[in-house]
């Protein structure tokens, strides 16, 4: 697996997680207005209601309460966030020709398994897609990235930039996690630097290595490289 393909999984199993936040919501949210729904005939039975209706007239107060009660449906924003997030990714699966697209399973499945057989340049634009879409949701939802420090009674440094500052990305199946390097900051708290992999010759040691890519690794790798440091 290249980086570029190594980014574009996580960053699609991080999406599945992201949707099923996502689908939870929609669910919570059709059962409240169904609730709401439930309560509505109530109002319209009420005694009160009803002789005001029938002397009612567009010029008296009682049409603005009769405006209320006859309120459209609430839109379930969830499902319409779901809904879209959905057809945007059965149209990447359509885009690189993912086998079994139109065959109703769902598209992160449908990207998934095409990953492997798609070029690293195909694979870079793919994961921009995934990690756009995964950012977007998770924002509107309020979930951080599935993620955690790689720990151990001393953080193992990264072998390219040698920041101890490296994370686990957990979605997914664990044979899926990653790792990947934030980079360090310039002393006294100044800009942000990227880990960036150097290409051919980089201390990264992936195979594979692309220039100017954000490190990443297995995580079995990485525990393999460590063992004995963080189990
Ligand atoms: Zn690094
Ligand atoms: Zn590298």
């Amino acid at each position: 697996m290249t980086p570029h393909h190594l980014h574009a999984t996580a960053a699609a199993w991080s999406l599945a997680d992201a949707r099923q936040h996502l689908a939870q919501l929609a669910d919570d949210e059709a059962a409240q207005i169904a609730a709401e729904a439930r309560e509505e005939p109530a109002l319209l039975r009420s005694p009160v209601y009803r002789s005001r209706h029938a002397s009612g007239s567009h010029s008296d107060p009682v049409g603005g309460m009769l405006a209320t009660a006859t309120r459209p449906d609430r839109r379930n924003r969830w499902a319409e966030m779901a809904e879209r997030a959905t057809g945007k990714l059965h149209w990447l699966a359509q885009q690189i020709d993912a086998p079994g697209a139109g065959l109703g399973l769902d598209p992160i499945t449908l990207v998934l398994s095409a990953l492997p057989m798609l070029q690293p340049g195909t694979t870079a634009v793919v994961a921009k897609h995934l990690r756009d879409e995964d950012r977007w949701v998770r924002e509107a939802i309020g979930i951080a990235p599935d993620r955690a420090p790689l720990h151990g009674p001393i953080p193992p440094a990264c072998p390219a930039c040698r920041a101890r500052n490296l994370h686990v990305q957990t979605a997914g199946p664990q044979s899926a996690w990653t790792v990947v390097c934030d980079g360090s900051r310039e002393p006294d708290g100044g800009p942000h630097r990227p880990c960036l992999c150097t290409g051919t010759g980089c201390p990264c040691g992936m195979d594979g290595a692309v220039e100017g890519v954000a490190h990443i690794w297995p995580r079995d790798a990485v525990l393999g490289a460590v063992a004995g440091v963080t189990r």
